[in-house]
């Protein structure tokens, strides 16, 4: 009797010990991925503008919609542009549909 509560405790141990290790390999997976994705050398990334393809630091960029351009004149161009697809896009969707 006494034997069976022993092993009963050390089974409760090594379940919330090992649920513990799960949690914070979990945590530290969690935070690999999160270091690998703004780990390389913030503030000198390159980025390419959207509409003429130019690679420039990313201060030197502007942003708009998620997508870099290089000046203002090439973020004007590819976003009146990207209306008309958006508007044509939505004329095939109601077509297949
Ligand atoms: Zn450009």
């Amino acid at each position: 009797m006494n034997l069976l509560l022993i092993r009963l405790i050390i089974f409760a141990v090594l379940f919330v010990a090992g649920l513990k290790l799960y949690r914070m390999y979990r945590e530290w997976k969690l935070d690999q991925a999160g270091t690998q994705q703004d780990g390389s050398a913030p503030g000198n990334r390159m980025v390419r503008c959207r509409w003429c393809q130019v690679h420039l630091p990313e201060d030197d960029a502007l942003r708009e919609r998620g997508e870099w351009f290089c000046s203002a004149d090439h973020r004007e161009k590819y976003l009146s542009e990207r209306q008309h697809e958006q508007k044509n896009q939505h004329k095939e969707e109601d077509k297949g549909e």
